[in-house]
């Protein structure tokens, strides 16, 4: 949840145009780009530009159609970008492999997707 003494994420900062990013897809509450170190052909990460939620519980607890939105984001950059299939990830929890704690769904497509990609 929201911390005001908290420094913003670095994932708010690429929100803010601070760090520079690859961008592929905007709207008013989301921002999708891609990965730094990506993981397969397309690995794009959907952030919703609140960083109020720290993780995918939290936010489908408080607002679920900002899920909802991040789902439909993630199937429309498959298509655009591959062939409509996707593997789509939230990493929930330090043991689970997520390290930015602002809530963000890796999108995972582009023929093969090896299994078990994005075991950190
Ligand atoms: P997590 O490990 O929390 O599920 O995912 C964080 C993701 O953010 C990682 O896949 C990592 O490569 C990506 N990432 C971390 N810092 C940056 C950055 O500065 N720019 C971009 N484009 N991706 C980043």
């Amino acid at each position: 949840m929201t911390d005001s003494t908290r420094e913003p994420s670095i994932f708010s900062r690429i929100i803010a145009r601070e760090i520079p990013a690859t961008i592929v897809y905007e709207t008013e509450t989301l921002l999708a780009f891609e990965d730094i170190a990506p993981q397969a052909p397309v690995h794009v990460l959907v952030v919703p530009k609140t960083e109020r939620y720290a993780n995918v519980v939290e936010l489908s607890a408080g607002d679920p159609a900002l899920l909802a939105e991040m789902v439909a984001a993630a199937s429309r950059i498959a298509a655009e970008r591959a062939d409509g299939e996707f593997r789509l990830i939230f990493n929930t929890g330090g043991s689970a492999g997520q390290t930015v704690f602002h809530v963000h769904a890796h999108v995972l497509a582009g023929s093969p997707l090896e299994e078990g990609t994005l075991a950190h």
